[in-house]
């Protein structure tokens, strides 16, 4: 549906330096910059579903599933040429053992639902617990800013020995239960936020792999929530077994032999998935979406270096990225110019989201030299006629180290299970009110899950940033070491229209 804009017209489009490279100036790159059908990824994903069904269904990371994806890009690109290096890192890994339970004993006699209704927060303990319940500084209804929990002063008249009933919002799920059990909480709830469509549903949350909490978190629905927190006499019961192994895994790496190694341009998506499931959109879209780029890109004889990255671990905590950008030096950090993340591109009911770079939808500065990325994207989608919103990057997934490293940083993504409203059906089809990947973190996460319409629109955009990026950054580097002064947000060409879809851009939530 979307074709590839042909470097002249883009390169007289754009003002600033960032023009398109051309077969003249950097050899193969016309091939590279031929249309990606959708089938070209759809092989990889299929692969992909293959090694989840052959071994247990999932392709977590430190898993059989995982190791085995990791071989199949590594052998993909050393076909190609690349020089694929297995990046090795240790971590806790937390595992859940069985099902948990959360039963409402008093006043009345109620199970929830594990996955649907309520799920237990990774890297919270074993537990078997039943006391009465004591809510702690709710702010309940639409549009609520609640901060339940995450001063200690929430806990200032908190019962030492009930289990606190808590909802999500302004703090991390670790500051709160740090609270809650510093205040003599047995055991925490954390409700979803209600303040807006896209936080009432069930979900996991974390607690994060360096977290120091001992307590056992519960997440519950919003509705469900809200109803428990009316209820006088409230006493329930928890149970979850859990265990946390030290544990290896690793980042698969490779990079271009041509081009400049103090320019490098990194491409990034996570190659595990959850438990639940073999994980083809979330992220077996954006590993293969990289991957097809990559296998293109080992053609052409590139300015600036392409270092492409398959995370691990990242459905635990963000950690493979973590681990891989802690480990750098200030001096190889010095060398990353840029980081393209890219999580979840074909998703079902999707939107076009473009990362915001330079704080026109919150008050978070992403390091300078992100709104170039975020322009560009911008310009390459308008050139395609093809619709697309800004997105709040607040630093959630694995562009989070990289952000906080100060590199400068941008990406797509096309929903996870938040609610697609009117005005995006408008934009991108799909169905209103209705999640933009119903299988998110799901068993249903499989090869079905897929919309090659997204996947073609991402996929092109990926190889279009991947080319004009391994000609030149120079667009970024201006802004980079440009004075600070305000940023005046633009929209810059018809087509692209900017909304403000709130905390709804990024499944890996930390808070
Ligand atoms: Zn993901």
């Amino acid at each position: 549906m979307k074709k590839v804009i042909k470097p002249l017209l883009l390169s007289t489009m754009l003002c600033s330096s960032l023009s398109f490279a051309n077969s003249i100036e950097m050899p193969g790159a016309e091939a590279a910059s031929k249309n990606i059908d959708s089938s070209e990824v759809m092989a990889h994903l299929h692969e992909l579903q293959k090694i989840a069904d052959l071994n247990d269904g999932n392709r977590s990371s430190s898993t059989p599933g995982h190791e085995l994806s990791a071989n199949y890009i590594a052998q993909k690109l050393m076909l190609a040429g690349y020089e694929v290096e297995f990046s090795p890192y240790t971590y806790e890994r937390y595992e859940q053992v069985g099902t948990a339970s959360l039963a409402q004993l008093a006043p009345n006699q109620v199970d929830y639902i594990e996955e649907d209704q309520f799920a237990i927060m990774p890297y919270s303990t074993t537990g078997n617990i039943t006391g009465e319940v004591e809510a702690v500084d709710l702010a309940l209804g639409l549009g609520n800013e609640s901060t339940s929990g995450c001063e200690i002063e929430d806990f200032a008249n908190f019962t030492k020995g009930k289990v606190a009933l808590l909802q999500r919002g302004a703090c991390t799920f670790a500051q709160k239960a740090e609270n809650a059990a510093a205040s003599g909480a047995t055991a925490v709830i954390i409700f979803n936020q209600g303040n807006d469509v896209t936080r009432r549903e069930a979900f996991a949350g974390t607690l994060g792999d360096e977290t120091d909490v001992k307590i056992t978190v519960a997440t519950l629905t919003y509705d469900i929530g809200e109803a428990l927190s009316k209820i006088e006499g409230l006493t329930i019961n928890v149970q979850a077994e859990t265990k946390v192994v030290e544990s290896t895994s690793y980042n698969v790496l490779a990079e271009t032999k041509a081009g400049d190694p103090n320019n490098v341009v990194m491409l990034g998506s996570h190659l595990d998935g959850v438990q639940a499931g073999p994980g083809i959109n979330d992220n077996g879209s954006g590993s293969a979406g990289i991957l097809t780029v990559a296998l293109r890109m080992a053609k052409v004889n590139v300015n600036n270096k392409l270092r492409f990255a398959w995370w691990g671990s990242e459905e635990l905590g963000l950690i493979g990225s973590t681990k891989y950008v802690e480990a750098l030096t200030e001096e190889e950090k010095s060398k990353i110019t840029l980081y393209l993340n890219f999580d979840m591109i074909g998703s079902p009911n999707y939107m076009v989201g473009v990362f915001d770079g330079n704080g026109s939808l919150t008050d978070f500065k992403a390091p300078k030299g992100s709104y170039a990325i975020e322009r560009l994207f911008q310009l390459y989608f308008a050139a395609n006629d093809q619709n697309n919103i800004e997105l709040e990057a607040s630093g959630r997934s694995d562009y989070a180290a990289f952000s906080d490293a100060g590199i400068s940083y941008g990406g797509l993504f096309t929903g996870a299970e938040g609610t697609k409203t009117e005005e995006q059906a408008v934009l991108f089809g799909g169905t209103a009110g209705e999640a933009y990947d119903a299988c998110y973190h799901k068993e249903c996460d499989d090869i079905n899950n897929i919309n090659q319409e997204a996947l073609e629109i991402n996929v092109n955009a990926i190889s279009f940033m991947a080319l004009s990026f391994a000609y030149s950054t120079s667009a970024i580097l201006e802004e980079q070491l440009a004075e600070d002064k305000p940023v005046i947000s633009t929209v810059p060409e018809s087509g692209i229209i900017t909304s403000d879809i709130g905390h709804d851009n990024h499944h890996h939530e930390e808070m």
